[in-house]
């Protein structure tokens, strides 16, 4: 070989060498371009494809190529992408079950290790026994006889050259014992690297993959939670599968339908909610437990928690529907197909979770993973659902309790607006009872003051009395709802009680005298003054002696005692009579409540009387206690507040602030407040005087002059006066001519033209001393002048004088059984209540119960009213005018020998002979019988 030569040859190598490096590089390229364009996991397949194909095309004395990835997984199980022989044969993977033989072992043990290039060699047997092993298992189980044959009958041994990297290993084989050259064994170095470069960028794009698939997962899971956690009826259900539908398809979940499947294991039945392949509700099942083979091994397997898998054919699928359609399921074959046509084959996927089922039909069955995706799903949906059914719960719980709260509130409301009508009802109907009531009496009382005869008028006696019994009740009905509505208001002022309950209670002094009760009046001071309102305070009080009465036996006792523990004063009404049991105790003033409610009682009542007189005492509020023992008495104990509780300004008879006074510039009533001149509270008497004067200074001066001689009231105006004058019936009044509101002659009038008031006499206080002035003032019944500048001794003799001239009257009629009205009082007024009250008194004399309340009630009076009015004109109080006009009429009879003594006694209405004579000869001297005798 020439040198030339020698170099031709070399440089014809190094040609060859570069051309094959420069094929090599093209080969690597290729690879590479195709390794940057995967994009996903799938394309593992293009790289193992592309680099087979390059490496077979590299023309190496080789039988086939192989790849392992993941070197460490291929100890129970040899895993390889393998091509043999041409080279455009697809390479597929193949899992061998591990052979124990070197040539299974040593290429494992060179993978797990990693890094590290070997050359193999083997003897034809160890081929045989390997390709026999081989061809036992898919894919080469399948291979034509003829190619195995051909395989097994080649000469030689078994040569591999294995390139192993850190994930992967290539190996190329050479089925006839031939070794690869040195440079061929670099060759397939490189492509190894090559390979495993292309793989690590495979393992880059699975872990992208990996990490969004989970995000979409998630994503997925969260929209479902969401979805679920805004529902909040059962009807929302209905909303499940299309989200079931619609995750599915994000998590790319194959299916051709789908639902959910909720199990109530206490009802034994299942609500599967259906949805078409489009996603929209297809049905609602409601599915026993039994119901047919799929829901038994539906619920069997989800109560082991297994998946349980089924897979239909067109056939079964029509039968289920119409099974469906014969229990009343579904309607119609059509719509519950979701198509035309019923699916060719259906795959039933049933996942279970702790509620219920997550159904997926596909046409082809789930694969493992899609499996896995649908049981996240299905947990996903188990949590939402949990909260949802207890959210549902506590909803339900909620509703209930609600509901429950509403219907009581309604009933509630209901129960207030009957109780008002009723009170409503109750108020009016009493008041309309009234008029006829009246009616009733007046007729009746017209009646008995003809001239008809003793059993007739005996007769109308009964009726006229039940008539009475019945408007007091009815007034006394109205006075407890007046209560109740609050609209009772309270007159109260201050005012003497001893003398008050003194005056009231020996109004009862004649009945007790019948009835043989001896009457007890106690206090310790001769003067207590409380704030009350004398109105109510008699109907407290006559009730309590009422009671004391009736519950009393003859002989017997009523005590009333007074006395003052630290500003309160306790009121004691006791009696002898028969008692109250200490069982009925508690309950005796409750409203109509009586202790013998028998039908054959011996006392009539209704049981009003307590509850009114307690409720009225709380009104002072005051309490009221009882004690008692059967068959011994009872002793009923008002304590009131003596005086400076909290009744409001309003509560009071009249405001003592005046408009026109403050618009005169100065607040009178501010300065009476601050500076009290006179405390009529701690008079002890029982004559009123009533000042009624705008001028502060002058009614200060007129009080100074009489405080010690009355208790004294004061006005500031003509129209207060009077409403004053009609409340209290004062002994005598001093008025100013010039006050604002009413003045002195407007005022007069009223108080003469008022049957309460008529009596009274009226000093004027007058500055103009006219003429014109003294005959206005003699028309309005003016009884003395004053003219002012005064003095006060001028004053003091000129009320004397009146008030005497009023007494020597007083004394002439106060034994008088004859009461001539014209005698009595020049006013008109007062003959026409004298004549009005001999006329009622006389009408009722055959009535042994009326009584001094009837009498005041017939004339518009309070007792005390009645008493001061007859007392100020007669000297006697309305007992015993009662009992001298009965006397007298007595002895007219006698006279006139209009019957024998008991008759006459029992007529005038007296039902104890004993006390008629004894009272008879009181009053005249002499018995009955001896007065009869002697003048007939
Ligand atoms: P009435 O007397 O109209 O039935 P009251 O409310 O006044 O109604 O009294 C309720 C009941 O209390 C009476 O029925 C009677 O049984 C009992 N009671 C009241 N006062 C006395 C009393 N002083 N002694 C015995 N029992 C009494």
């Amino acid at each position: 070989m020439t040198k030339s030569m020698l170099k031709i040859d070399a440089l014809e190598k190094e040609l060859t060498a570069k051309n094959r490096e420069l094929e090599i590089e093209k080969a690597f390229e290729k690879v590479r371009e195709v390794a940057m364009l995967m994009r996903q996991s799938a394309d593992l397949q293009k790289i193992v494809n592309i680099v087979a194909r390059e490496l077979n095309n590299m023309n190496l004395d080789i039988t086939g190529v192989f790849m392992l990835i993941n070197n460490n997984q291929i100890d129970k199980q040899f895993t390889f992408w393998g091509s043999t022989g041409v080279a455009e044969t697809y390479m597929k993977k193949a899992a061998i079950p591990f052979l124990d033989r070197p040539i299974y072992r040593v290429l494992a043990e060179a993978t797990t290790k990693g890094e590290r290039f070997l050359v193999e060699e083997y003897s034809r047997d160890e081929k045989i026994e390997f390709f026999e092993h081989l061809f036992k298992h898919p894919p080469y189980n399948s291979s034509t006889p003829e190619w195995k044959k051909q395989v097994l009958s080649r000469e030689g041994g078994y040569t591999r050259s294995v390139s192993v990297s850190h994930y992967t290993s290539i190996f190329v084989v050479n089925h006839f014992g031939r070794r690869l050259s040195d440079d061929d064994n670099k060759i397939l170095k490189r492509f190894g690297q090559v390979f495993e470069q292309s793989y690590t960028r495979f393992l880059d794009i699975q872990k992208a993959e990996a990490l969004a698939h989970e995000t979409i997962k998630q994503a997925s899971v969260d929209r479902i939670r969401g979805e679920i956690a805004s529902m909040r009826t059962s009807e929302d259900l209905n909303r499940i599968t299309p989200i079931i539908w619609h995750e599915l398809e994000t998590l790319e979940v194959p299916f051709i339908r789908c639902g959910v499947f909720i199990v109530d294991e206490e009802k034994e039945n299942i609500q599967a909610y259906l949805t078409t392949p489009e996603g929209k509700s297809l049905a609602v099942l409601n599915l026993s437990f039994d119901a047919n083979d799929l829901t038994n091994n539906a619920v069997k397997h989800w109560k082991k928690n297994q998946i349980y898998k089924e897979r239909w054919n067109k056939e079964k699928f029509i039968n289920w529907a119409k099974s469906m359609i014969k229990i009343g399921q579904i309607q119609n074959v059509k719509t519950y197909q979701g198509s035309s046509t019923p699916p060719e084959s259906l795959h039933i996927h049933f996942v279970p979770f702790a509620q219920g089922i997550l159904y997926v039909g596909n046409v082809s069955p789930l694969s493992d993973e899609k499996l896995e995706l649908v049981q996240t799903l299905a947990e996903a949906f188990s949590i939402a659902y949990a909260r949802y059914e207890d959210f549902k719960n506590v909803e339900e719980a909620k509703n209930k309790i609600e509901i429950t709260l509403n219907e009581l509130k309604i009933a509630q409301e209901k129960l207030q607006e009957l109780d008002k009508l009723k009170s409503q009802f109750f108020a009016n109907i009493s008041h309309e009872f009234r008029t006829p009531l009246t009616l009733i009496l007046g007729q009746i009382e017209s009646i008995m003051s003809g001239n008809i005869e003793v059993h007739e008028k005996g007769k109308l006696q009964i009726a006229n009395r039940n008539a009475r019994r019945l408007l007091t009740l009815i007034n006394q009905l109205l006075d407890l709802s007046k209560l109740e509505s609050g609209s009772m208001d309270l007159k109260a002022r201050q005012h003497n009680i001893v003398s008050f309950l003194k005056n009231l209670f020996y109004s009862f002094e004649s009945m007790a005298e019948s009835q043989k009760i001896s009457l007890k009046f106690e206090s310790e001071l001769k003067n207590i003054p409380v704030v009350f309102d004398p109105d109510k305070m008699e109907k407290i009080f006559y009730n309590l002696i009422s009671n004391a009465f009736n519950f009393s036996v003859s002989k017997g006792e009523i005590e009333v005692g007074l006395n003052v523990i630290d500003s309160i004063v306790e009121i004691r009404i006791k009696d002898t009579g028969i008692g109250i049991p200490s069982d009925r105790l508690p309950h005796i003033f409750d409203r109509f409540y009586q202790v013998d409610g028998s039908a054959t009682r011996k006392h009539e009542g209704t049981g009003i009387g307590l509850a009114l007189t307690k409720e009225l005492i709380e009104l002072h509020k005051g309490n009221i206690l009882v004690n008692s023992k059967e068959g011994e008495g009872s002793e009923f104990i008002i304590q009131l507040p003596q005086g400076d509780f909290e009744i409001k300004k309003d509560e009071f008879a009249k405001p003592q602030t005046d408009t026109s006074l403050q618009l005169n510039g100065f607040n009178l009533t501010e300065t009476e407040e601050k500076i009290p001149v006179w405390d009529s509270s701690g008079s002890d008497n029982d004559d009123i005087l009533l000042i009624v004067e705008d001028n502060f200074d002058v009614r200060n001066y007129i009080a100074d002059i009489f405080k010690s001689s009355f208790r004294i009231l004061t006005a500031q105006n003509g129209e207060h006066g009077f409403s004053m004058a009609k409340n209290e019936i004062p002994d005598i009044i001093i008025t100013d001519v010039m006050m604002p509101e009413m003045d002195g002659f407007q005022f007069s009038k009223q108080i003469r033209s008022n049957e309460k008031t008529s009596h009274v006499p009226i000093i004027m206080l007058t500055a103009k001393a006219g003429f014109d002035d003294r005959m206005a003032g003699l028309e309005s019944g003016i009884d003395a002048y004053i003219t002012k500048p005064f003095k006060a001794k001028e004053l003091e003799v000129q009320t004397q004088n009146l008030l005497k001239q009023r007494k020597l009257l007083r004394e002439r009629f106060c034994k008088s059984t004859i009461i001539k009205p014209s005698e009595v009082s020049a006013i008109s007024t007062d003959q026409i209540f004298l004549e009005k009250t001999i006329q009622k008194i006389e009408n009722h004399f055959g009535d042994y119960q009326f009584s001094v309340e009837q009498l005041a009630g017939h004339l518009n009076m309070s007792i005390s009213q009645l008493n001061r009015k007859l007392n100020a004109l007669i000297g006697q109080p309305a007992g015993q005018l009662m009992r001298s006009l009965r006397l007298q009429r007595a002895a007219d009879l006698l006279k006139q020998n209009a019957g024998n003594v008991s008759e006459i006694c029992f007529n005038l209405g007296f039902n104890d002979h004993a006390y008629f004579s004894r009272a008879f000869k009181k009053q005249f001297g002499c018995s009955p019988t001896e007065f009869k005798n002697q003048t007939t």
